[in-house]
């Protein structure tokens, strides 16, 4: 189990918040498996230092210093800089199987079992299920992928401009070839579909193991009142997010990845 590994990515701070979330929150639920964060140059140093905390293994992914062909597949589609770098993570050979999570999801429960699916796993997207959402899934780290999809993504780019497109192309018969790599929808719930099927939330949502923040509004451009325990500001537009899923993901950043960036710089830091 030592070559298995959550995997995140983070280009910057605002991510990074999310990823030391996720990874707090894999921890609190006993993971055995190891945890990865890939993070961009513009992470700056402090939080650097927290993700070192809670993650095995930190690894700096600076796709223009590199001299290869993700190097070259960014000088042709620059719009497409983080996707190349989320792909990146096939290139974690040091692992036999891994888990990718967007450092906008939070885990609710152990979800180690995820280790038994097979490339490429993963739970369909609300919002067009033939396609699966790249927020959660499993895959096999593989240079040989790896240069594959890059190939792909330089010469076809993407149809949504993310990695989701990408991934969508490659693995295109993900809908229909073999159902043990759908993953249940529990695993990668997300408010979207909460709101938009609430009698399913009502029956199956109490089974969510993993949830996912996606959308523009991210649970770190809230702000959460410490001593009455709220966040604040949760706007009532019904596709955002879902409140008590919102309190879950400040309980954690606020109880125990706030109080690390203070030990660490003092409570007059900007964290
Ligand atoms: N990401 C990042 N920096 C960015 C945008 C995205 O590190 O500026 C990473 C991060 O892990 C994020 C994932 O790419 O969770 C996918 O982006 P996002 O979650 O914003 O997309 P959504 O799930 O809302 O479609
Ligand atoms: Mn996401």
């Amino acid at each position: 189990m030592a070559d298995q590994a959550f995997v995140t990515l983070a280009t910057n701070d605002s991510y990074a918040k999310g990823a030391m979330v996720l990874g707090k929150s894999l921890r609190a639920h006993k993971t055995s498996r190891k945890l990865v964060a890939l993070i961009g140059p513009h992470v700056t140093e402090p939080a650097r230092d927290v993700l070192q905390k809670i993650y095995d293994e930190v690894r700096l992914v600076d796709l223009l210093d590199s001299k290869d062909a993700a190097h070259l597949s960014l000088m042709k589609r620059p719009d497409l800089g983080v996707t190349f770098t989320k792909l990146h993570c096939w290139t974690l050979t040091h692992y036999s199987k891994c888990v990718f999570m967007d450092a906008d999801t939070l885990v609710l429960s152990n979800v180690d079992e995820l280790f038994n699916r097979e490339e490429l796993s993963a739970a369909p997207d609300p919002g067009w299920p033939d396609c699966f959402n790249s927020g959660v899934f499993v895959f096999r780290p593989s240079i040989e992928t790896y240069g594959q999809l890059l190939q792909l993504c330089t010469e076809s780019g993407s149809f949504d401009g993310g990695d989701q497109g990408v991934l969508n192309s490659f693995f295109s018969n993900w809908s229909t070839a073999d159902i043990t790599k759908h993953l249940p929808f529990i695993y990668n719930l997300s408010s979207i579909a909460i709101y938009s099927y609430l009698p399913a939330f009502k029956q199956y949502g109490s089974d969510a193991k993993v949830v996912h923040f996606l959308g523009k509004m991210k649970p770190w451009n809230y702000s959460y009142d410490a001593t009455t325990k709220s966040v604040k500001g949760h706007s009532q537009d019904p596709s955002t997010l879902h409140p008590d899923y919102l309190l879950k993901w400040w309980h954690i950043y606020s109880g125990a990845v706030l109080p690390m960036m203070k030990e660490q710089y003092g409570s007059e830091h900007f964290y």
